[in-house]
């Protein structure tokens, strides 16, 4: 069974029934957060118990919302590789280098994470109609797991998304729209039209269950190392859900007293395009402002105005970490590097948590014995459009094949 108590605000502690359909919170207005009986749940879970389950991120269901397992909607995400990078790690100086890829997962994005929990927790709930403003991989994971609970999917995109994510979203049943402007245009779209139109909306933490859907990566490290966590955990910042989901799952484990009260440090990586949180951890803020013209190939993290924002900050600041920029260069050549030596072919999201890696190396801000974890959010598969190739063209009837060496 899930251990699931009630949802508690993560602003003014208001506490509300997770078992009604619910947003934010009505006092205040910010997001809410789900509550276990860690206790309870301790009594009847124990760390050899989950080792043999199956491998998605259903596996750690009592630390999840849903109640009845077969409200379920799931494709087989979580779970993911967390992959060692001894070559890069060489290169860069920092030898104990993992990847947690998220590019194996269905619909190719970690989203699937967040909207298989939320799609779940939904239908449980008894809601049919679903809407939800998105930078594009978002959409694409609703539309999939909102096709497989036999919901009427409706999505709003910026016009400029990666067309995967628009084509994804179409192919699975979704009403697609396109608005002229950002995710933040979008957001405000689907706010003003859910009432009239009947619709749930699943926007970035304005629905309370994504979140924990995303938290489940952080107990995935957890495990994968063995019950111990990595000193660095670097991560790339839209909306934060991962960067809160980890961070409130490692206080459920210690809870739990699975681990210890040693946490890594949290860093988050925005693209220099579109910097809202950046510029508030430099400035001592806590909150960030709306981020004018933002503009970055990492179409996942061009979120010029996040409702966690507060809880990002406040995560990064806790952890002894920080927030830093990359620029889309750093990220096109950090692309190629993670494909060129890992054999991973990283989304550009991914990418910025390596050339952030490397800034940080370049300011002494890593130890060569530290333990660091980057994440690939997402398939490079779907960003193609990103990449020009020259390779020759050959007729076989007319050309020979000059071959070419190919040096490393
Ligand atoms: C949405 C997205 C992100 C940002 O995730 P948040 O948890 O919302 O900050 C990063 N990478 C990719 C590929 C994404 O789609
Ligand atoms: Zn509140």
């Amino acid at each position: 069974m899930s251990f699931i108590t009630h949802l508690e605000c993560s602003k003014c502690g208001r506490k509300f029934d997770a078992e009604k359909v619910q947003t934010v919170c009505t006092s205040c207005g910010k997001p809410l957060l789900a509550r276990y009986d860690i206790e309870a749940a301790g009594e009847t879970l124990d760390r050899g118990g989950i080792r043999g389950r199956e491998a998605t991120m259903w596996r750690y269901f009592e630390l999840l919302p849903v109640k009845d397992r077969s409200s379920i909607v799931s494709l087989g995400e979580g779970w993911t590789p967390l992959t060692q990078a001894p070559r890069i790690g060489k290169m860069i100086g920092v030898p104990k280098l993992w990847i947690k890829d998220e590019g194996v997962i269905p619909t190719g994005s970690f989203k699937a994470r967040g909207l298989s929990a939320a799609i779940s927790k939904a239908k449980e709930l008894g809601v049919r109609r679903v809407a939800m403003p998105s930078a594009g991989n978002a959409a694409g994971a609703l539309a999939a797991y909102g096709a497989r609970a036999g919901m009427e999917v409706y999505v709003l995109m910026p016009e400029d998304a990666p067309r995967v994510n628009i084509v994804e979203s179409h192919i699975a049943g979704a009403r697609v729209f396109l608005v002229k402007g950002l995710i933040t245009d979008a957001g405000r779209l689907v706010s003003e039209k859910e009432a009239e139109a009947g619709w749930f909306n699943l926007s970035t933490l304005r629905e309370p269950y994504r979140v924990e859907g995303k938290k489940t990566m952080g107990f995935e490290i957890a495990e994968q190392m063995g019950w111990s966590l990595p000193d660095i955990i670097v991560y790339p910042t839209g909306g934060g859900t991962g960067l809160i989901g980890m961070w409130k799952a490692f206080q459920e484990l210690e809870d739990l007293g699975w681990i210890g009260d040693e946490r890594p440090r949290m860093v988050s990586v925005q693209a220099e395009g579109c910097a809202p949180i950046y510029k508030a951890y430099m400035e001592g803020k806590q909150e960030s402002e709306y981020w004018e013209s933002a503009k970055t190939i990492a179409a996942g993290i061009r979120v010029p105005k996040a409702l966690g924002d507060f809880l990002i900050l406040r995560i990064v600041r806790e952890s002894g970490g920080m927030v830093v920029t990359v620029s889309d260069e750093e990220i096109m050549e950090s692309i190629g590097l993670i494909a060129k030596k890992e054999g991973i072919f990283p989304c550009p999201e991914g990418a910025a948590t390596l050339a952030a890696l490397r800034r940080l190396v370049d300011e002494g801000q890593v130890d060569g014995d530290e333990r660091v974890v980057i994440f690939n959010t997402g398939s490079g598969l779907k960003y193609v459009d990103l990449f020009p190739v020259e390779a020759p063209i050959i007729d076989p009837k007319r050309d020979g094949l000059q071959i070419f060496s190919n040096p490393l």
